[in-house]
């Protein structure tokens, strides 16, 4: 493999690499990495890079509810029984719509009673610490560009 900035020749090595979501730190073991001998330059390859996005991906859909939310998975989003949750929409604490004898609540207005505002669309963030053996600035650099490219 050429390096794409020199030309030079890229030694393949293996390394961690960590990112970190919504405060929780993901690290990814023996990633396939292209050192540049000439210029230091780091490449990934695709499939690696594909493989973290898949994994990044499946952890937010994970937590993705349908848009329009029952009482059970309001429940389970809040963590409380679903009796809670019919004591709440008795109180009128919580945003929903009665379509029959059930009641329907609206993802997005459920999810910002909780979330600020725009975090949802939160992008994965990659985080570089500046020293150790983590992630550096460059490293994160990199996969942003390789995300960013799909
Ligand atoms: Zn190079």
């Amino acid at each position: 493999m050429q390096c794409y900035v020199c030309d030079g020749n890229m030694t393949q090595v293996h390394k961690d690499v960590e990112t970190t979501w919504k405060g929780k730190t993901v690290v990814f073991k023996g990633i396939n990495v292209y050192v540049c001998d000439s210029c230091g330059e780091e490449a990934y390859e695709p499939d690696d890079v594909k493989a973290m996005q898949y994994f990044i991906e499946g952890a937010i859909k994970k937590n993705e509810y349908p848009e329009i939310m029952n009482v059970e998975e309001v429940a389970d989003f809040f963590r409380v029984s679903n009796q809670t949750i019919y004591n709440m929409l008795r109180a009128g604490k919580l945003p929903a719509v009665k379509v029959g004898r059930e009641w329907r609540f609206p993802r997005d207005k459920i999810k910002a009673m909780v979330f600020e505002q725009g975090q949802e669309e939160q992008r994965v963030e990659l985080v570089a610490r500046d020293s150790g053996d983590g992630l550096s600035k460059k490293d994160a650099d990199i996969i942003s560009r390789h995300l960013s490219d799909m």
